[in-house]
């Protein structure tokens, strides 16, 4: 086989090495059904079975009982941006964002087409190199819901403790850092994720939602885009993205057998302090996006002196094997992101890649 590379693509991104070799050795036949799960009916017993056991290791692996559910989704987390309106913003209440970045500001976009919106806090004004502190984030009245983005996948910023409004639904987008720490899954009414960085492939999207959310979904829009819908039907209301469910059911087990989220937090923690160390000892050779107490485990985003040193550092990045590097243009320079699969190798060999590229360059 060939040689697998360091991916550091921001999604798709990289998967547990473990986890594609058991797809592929189970593709063509799938636990002596004599089929692959991707030929398999939704309906079922062995898919009714990895679709069960997806939604029970999820709500394990967040600490959370019967009063939640998980719902796999098409539409990624885009669609949650509308779906999340349309259900929770009746007329009269105010939907509440914190704008940390472009995620959060399309998120608002959409709800504006639903109903009255308020921006309670914004980091515009830095390129949102950091997170507000709860004395800057200003709710509305009658606020439907309070909506937060926990990591800035472009700015590689993150929530450092995740806040609490009151009796006031928090609603996440957790696309980019679902599963990668510890935190109080129950202070929240819904948290999303594209599945397609943390959590697996594309094609699924992880609604974790309290069941109380899902008791007055307004029957007036559409079927598909009702939160309930999918809750009564087991995600199953019409064909899910089978495939994709199966291979994030795999990658729970796998987070499982590494020791659950407490375990994979640690492991992040000295991932990406191998980065930004390697940032900060390079005497301003290497400049963090991201305010310090801001910092992203997840997406570590940097300049360097000159866009052409930037183009040259991604490109001989590529050819030693560590690819996907160069930053969003948003931000310019170079994002590295370091989800729970990628190894804590991975990170030594960007962090060595750094030292000898500023030794001969800098
Ligand atoms: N939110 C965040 C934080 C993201 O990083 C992304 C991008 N992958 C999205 C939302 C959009 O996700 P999707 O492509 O699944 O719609």
């Amino acid at each position: 086989m060939t040689k697998r590379i360091f991916n550091f693509s921001a999604g798709p991104a990289t998967l547990p090495l473990a986890v594609l070799e058991e797809a592929q050795k189970e593709l063509i036949n799938y636990k002596d059904t004599g089929m692959s799960v991707l030929e398999m009916s939704h309906r079922s017993k062995p898919f009714e079975a990895i679709n069960n056991e997806a939604e029970a290791n999820m709500k394990e692996l967040l600490g959370l009982g019967d009063d939640y559910r998980v719902l796999f989704l098409q539409g990624g987390a885009s669609t949650q941006f509308a779906m999340i309106p349309m259900n929770f913003l009746p007329a009269g209440k105010t939907a509440n964002y914190v704008l940390t970045g472009a995620w959060s500001e399309k998120a608002l976009k959409e709800a504006k087409l639903f109903g009255q919106t308020h921006v309670a806090a914004t980091t515009a004004e830095g390129n949102h190199n950091r997170i507000p502190t709860m004395e800057e984030i200003k709710l509305s009245d009658n606020a439907a819901y309070a909506h937060i983005t926990s990591n800035n996948t472009i700015f590689g910023t993150q929530w450092q403790t995740m806040p609490s409004f009151g009796d006031v639904p928090l609603i996440a987008d957790m696309s980019s850092d679902m599963l990668s720490r510890t935190f109080d899954a129950s202070k929240f009414s819904l948290i999303y994720a594209g599945a397609q960085k943390n959590l697996g492939p594309s094609g699924v999207t992880v609604v974790v939602i309290k069941k109380d959310m899902l008791e007055n979904n307004p029957k007036t829009i559409p079927t598909m885009l009702r939160y309930s819908t999918h809750a009564d039907n087991n995600s199953l209301y019409n064909t899910p993205p089978s495939f994709s469910i199966y291979i994030v059911n795999l990658v729970l087990r796998w987070l499982k057998e590494q020791g659950g989220v407490p375990a994979i937090e640690a492991l992040n923690i000295k991932k990406a302090n191998l980065i930004y160390d390697a940032i900060d000892q390079s005497n301003g050779f290497y400049k963090g996006h991201a305010a310090k107490d801001s910092r992203s485990l997840m997406n570590v985003t940097f300049r360097l002196p000159s866009e052409d040193l930037e183009k040259a550092f991604a490109a001989e990045a590529t050819k030693a094997g560590l690819d996907g590097l160069k930053g969003h243009r948003s931000v310019g320079g170079l994002r590295a992101s370091i989800y729970n699969a990628m190894p804590k190798e991975g990170c030594q060999a960007l962090c060595d890649f750094m030292t000898e590229f500023q030794r001969k360059n800098g």
